[in-house]
């Protein structure tokens, strides 16, 4: 371990929970990049895409010249981990017919699909690939997961059994705010996934 580089995650910084997710990434023992600009990604190992508003996410994105960038780097290999609005960027499907922002995961989702009344809750998730310690999910406006394909792991559902944390591949998401917690296992995973990237044959 001593002679191995710390992994470099990247947090999209144009808007939304950025802090949050760079403390976290640091108590698991990674650097943590904010980025803002297409040459904030070089060297990256991984990123996170944090919560926010996907509609504004996805105007900055392009307005900084960020898709295609973060496209290659998810093409490459790169662990992602999205999270709320990140998970919407991440989906390749939209029930309301929206487009696909970056298209990385078999799953269909629903904006906010948790409901307006309901607009914040949380609750203890069931988490079993994770451990036996329920994760705490903290929802805010939600995207709800409608859908998912059958290269999509669940890892965590909600009490009604809506998949609320999966895996494909290299790509994570949430619909939930793991770094919102001090529950770190979410991160956790995110920079061992840099460590198998890395192991793999060229
Ligand atoms: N409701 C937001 C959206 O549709 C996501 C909310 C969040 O990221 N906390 O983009």
């Amino acid at each position: 371990m001593s002679a191995q580089r710390r992994a470099r995650i990247g947090v999209l910084a144009l808007q939304g929970a950025v802090r949050e997710h760079v403390n976290a990434i640091r108590e698991v023992g990674a650097d943590a990049v904010e980025v803002r600009l297409p040459r904030d990604l070089v060297g990256l190992d991984a990123l996170v895409l944090p919560g926010g508003e996907s509609t504004t996410m996805r105007r900055l994105i392009d307005a900084y010249g960020l898709r295609e960038p973060i496209a290659a780097m998810a093409r490459g290999g790169a662990p992602m981990l999205g999270t709320c609005a990140g998970m919407i960027l991440l989906a390749e499907r939209n029930d309301d017919g929206e487009e696909p922002f970056f298209a990385l995961l078999d799953l269909e989702v629903r904006r906010n699909g948790y409901g307006r009344q309901l607009d914040s809750f949380e609750a203890d998730l069931d988490a079993p690939s994770l451990g036996s310690a329920p994760l705490h999910g903290i929802f805010i406006r939600a995207p709800q997961v409608t859908d998912v394909g059958p290269d999509v792991e669940v890892l965590a559902r909600d009490p009604d059994g809506h998949p609320v944390a999966v895996r494909q591949g290299h790509v994570l998401a949430t619909a939930f705010h793991p770094e919102l917690t001090d529950d770190r296992r979410l991160h956790r995973l995110l920079v061992e996934l840099v460590g198998e990237e890395s192991r793999r044959p060229a």
